[in-house]
């Protein structure tokens, strides 16, 4: 075969990465002592190893040893001897040891790359030009973020002693995107690589020693699911950040309920992949295959559920199978290989267990007529068409190289598809249009768009999901806040609500009219559900009035009022701004009145109901005045692309407002959460709710468009608890007692709803610190949509 003819026939011979630097390093360690705790490396204090394989041949390549509780205790006490220093050095000192480990890691390159292929299968083009050079880039970025702490993240300070547990499809970069952050933002670390892939890890840690990182603030724990749940439950973590499945995201968040622990959660996605009619069709079949069997599938935001416009439907499926019978399935050590194996039996076990079900409800399962080598865990690259929309093929995480199939005719019907899945995590459109590609990016609920792309990463761009995909961002700016604790200005403990039992009704001077306070929901003033009242004392224990007792019922029809004012999340910011400035006009032509009443309900002395008043039509017009500026940023990452890190709404958000400074507390959490365009259920003060009730008018005065905000008057632990388990609310903030804060973290795991709460403190709702950003960032999910530019 001459040349021209081997171009044509696209027949490549085999092109092995060389493995003796990696196998001389396997050969030179003692796995045994593989734990690296406070700079020392130790065996387990139990004597536990486990083993460690090559999924391209099933062949043993070490045995590790397996930290266990007592090991787990000894790094924790490691990283918070460290901590003191390490938090105190300058940003600059900790950015040199930052840049001494990128540059550490660049002179292992190699190495690091067979060893990632090597253990966990993917191919070494996709280690050595991927994985490897943006973990790198992660550890210098970082750099700059550490330098520049003080001045970019004034009022904040390390969070402490961060558990970090990650999982095997990217071994290293996972490390990177953990420790890299962790360092710059001042804390110490233990890290818990996947007990399938903890050579690079261990690697990582040889890296640490040679680029001065001090003892103890990087620890490295190999181990399974026990070693990461005595992370989790450790007292002595102020923080957990976890990649891996929704299933275990879910038992972390519930574990953590109420420890005060700070947590993010990275999980799985099921991610849309969008051809419309106008894309580039060619270029779509490539981005496919990077999307979907980039990592043989093993990607978190893998692009495995294809929605193609039905006019190009069959063209595109034929260019599609042309293209899968060219993939090269074989050893991921092969620079030529397209495709490697799967992590490990289990893995493959459970791919092919997904796909025979997807075949039994109504799939057709094509893969490509090609040779699989006889050992190891290879699984054909797989097709599946006819896929309905309640398939298993498209609703569960294959994590593997399945692709699944469906069809689309309206825009409208390509978002509907995108978003019928409970995660959020990533999403790709096609389209040589850019103004439909940017129509549909902002409809789509996940974390990161990529515009004619997919599967681009950077350490400037924010990296995270929506929904059942998780809560929290790595990289970027956004980044760099999940391993900083915000100087909220905490206050005394809340006691748990008590009901007064009043009946004498307070004296007045004269007999007013009588008012019967409801509830607030959809716009309407409404009698509560149950048709039971909460009698509401003034400061002498005396009946100031009745409010409605709202029950599980009024809450889900207050959050379906709230989903349903869509008009509120897409009105401009300018709009909201005028809404909100409008608020506190009116508020502030009753001034009066609310001062009067806070006195005759909380005790307060006529001044300072005054100023809580003044407070408050302050803070209204401070976050009308943000309304349109707490706004995204435009990233430059290192490719032919601009990333555009949008600020969205986080949805609806339930409030759970305190008994102390009743007005200004609700009106602080509820006013950012409008001003960035989310519709609000706010469960106002139990003890003072009259005052609540008093501004129904004041909002219908003020055109705020019925259902942005609801508000229910009731008991606050049962509200709270029915808010926190509403999968259809997206957020929730809680002030109130220690038990009913641990409840609602506990409850949010149906839906990982992103929760806040002020672990049964009260807040000081007078400090400028509550008017800046800390709520408005809780107010948004960044959202990275990356349109890539050129011809
Ligand atoms: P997994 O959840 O089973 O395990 C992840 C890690 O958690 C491992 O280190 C494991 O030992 C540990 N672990 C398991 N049970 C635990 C427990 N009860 N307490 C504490 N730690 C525990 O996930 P996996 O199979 O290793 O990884 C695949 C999953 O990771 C997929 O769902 C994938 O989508 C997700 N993932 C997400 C991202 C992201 O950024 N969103 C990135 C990569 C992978």
């Amino acid at each position: 075969m001459n040349i021209l003819e081997r171009y044509a026939a696209m027949e490549y011979d085999a092109a092995p990465e060389a493995r003796n630097e990696a196998d001389a390093w396997l050969a030179g360690r003692d796995f045994g002592k593989a734990l690296f705790i406070g700079g020392e490396w130790k065996a387990a204090a139990g004597g536990k190893t486990f083993e460690t394989s090559e999924p391209a041949t099933g062949k043993l390549l070490a045995k590790i040893s397996d930290a266990g509780d007592a090991d787990i205790d000894a790094a924790v006490a490691a990283a918070a001897k460290a901590l003191p220093k390490w938090s105190a050095q300058s940003g600059y000192a900790r950015a040199k040891v930052l840049y001494a480990i990128g540059r550490a890691m660049q002179r292992h390159q190699r190495l690091f790359a067979a060893l990632e292929s090597i253990d966990n299968g993917k191919p070494i083009r996709e280690s050595r030009d991927i994985d490897v050079p943006l973990a790198i880039r992660h550890f210098i970025h970082h750099a700059g973020w550490a330098q520049s702490l003080d001045k970019e993240f004034p009022d904040h300070k390390p969070v402490g002693v961060v558990g970090q547990i990650i999982p095997w499809n990217f071994p290293l970069l996972m490390l990177a995107w953990k420790i890299a952050p962790a360092l710059a933002a001042g804390c110490t670390v233990v890290l818990k690589p996947a007990e399938y892939t903890p050579l690079t890890a261990i690697l990582f840690a040889e890296i640490c020693e040679r680029a001065g990182v001090p003892k103890g603030v990087v620890n490295i724990v190999p181990g399974g699911p026990d070693a990461g749940a005595a992370i989790v439950n450790h007292p002595g973590v102020q923080k957990i950040a976890f990649t891996g499945s929704s299933e275990v995201g879910k038992i972390i968040r519930k574990a953590t309920a109420g420890s005060g622990k700070k947590l993010s959660l990275e999980l799985g996605g099921k991610s849309a992949f969008i051809v419309f009619e106008d894309a580039d069709l060619d270029s779509a079949v490539e981005g496919l295959v990077d999307g979907i069997w980039f990592n043989q599938g093993q990607v978190c935001c893998a692009g495995s559920r294809l929605l193609v416009q039905e006019g190009i439907s069959d063209a595109f499926i034929a260019k599609v199978k042309t293209r899968m019978g060219r993939l090269r399935v074989g050893s991921p050590l092969d620079k030529n290989t397209d495709i490697g194996p799967l992590v490990d039996k289990t893995q493959l076990d459970r791919v092919s267990g997904l796909v025979a079900e997807g075949a039994k409800q109504g799939a057709e399962c094509w893969q490509p007529d090609c040779p699989l080598p006889s050992a190891g865990y290879f699984y054909l690259p797989t097709l599946a068409t006819g896929v309905s929309p309640a398939n298993i093929l498209a609703q569960e995480e294959v994590f593997g190289p399945v692709l699944a199939a469906m069809t689309f005719r309206s825009t409208e019907e390509a978002i509907e598809l995108a978003n019928n899945t409970r995660y959020g995590l990533a999403a790709s459109v096609w389209s040589e249009n850019i103004n439909l590609a940017l129509h549909a990016a902002p409809q789509i609920k996940a974390g990161v768009i990529w515009v004619n792309g997919t599967n681009m990463f950077d350490a400037a761009c924010g990296f995270g999901g929506y929904r059942e995909s998780g809560f929290g961002r790595e990289g970027g700016r956004e980044g760099m806040f999940e391993y900083l604790a915000a100087k909220l200005p905490l206050g005394s403990v809340i006691k748990p609500a008590t009901i007064d039992r009043v009946t004498e009704r307070a004296e007045t001077d004269g007999i007013g009219i009588d008012r019967t306070a409801k509830l607030f929901i959809g716009g309407k003033q409404v009698r509560p559900d149950g048709n039971y009242s909460l009698a509401i004392a003034d400061r002498k224990g005396k009946l100031a009035g009745e409010v409605g007792l709202g029950s599980r019922k009024d809450i889900r029809d207050a959050v379906s009022a709230a989903r349903g004012a869509k008009a509120w999340a897409e009105a401009t910011g300018y709009n909201r701004s005028q809404v909100l400035y409008f608020l506190a006009e009116n508020l502030a032509a009753r001034a009066d009145e609310f001062a009067a009443r806070l006195v005759q309900l909380t005790g307060a002395t006529a001044k300072a109901a005054r100023e809580e008043v003044e407070l408050s039509i302050e803070r209204l017009f401070s976050f009308a005045g943000m309304a349109d500026k707490f706004e995204g940023r435009v990233h430059a990452p290192p490719a032919r692309a601009v990333t555009l890190a949008l600020h969205e709404p986080v949805g609806v958000i339930g409030i759970v407002a305190p008994d102390e400074a009743p007005l200004l507390g609700l009106i602080s959490l509820a006013a950012p959460a409008l001003a960035m365009g989310n519709t609000v259920v706010a469960v106002p003060s139990q003890k003072h709710a009259l005052l609540a009730t008093d501004l129904y008018q004041v909002i219908e005065y003020s055109d705020v468009p019925g259902g942005a905000i609801n508000i229910v008057t009731g008991k606050h632990a049962e509200l709270a608890a029915v808010l926190a388990k509403h999968d259809d609310v997206d957020g929730l903030w809680c002030v109130a007692d220690a038990d009913t804060c641990k409840l609602v973290e506990a409850e949010s795991i149906g839906n990982l709803k992103r929760v806040w709460t002020s672990g049964g403190k009260n807040v000081d709702w007078s400090s400028d610190l509550v008017a800046g950003d800390a709520f408005l960032r809780r107010a948004v999910e960044v959202k990275n949509v990356w349109v890539p530019y050129g011809d």
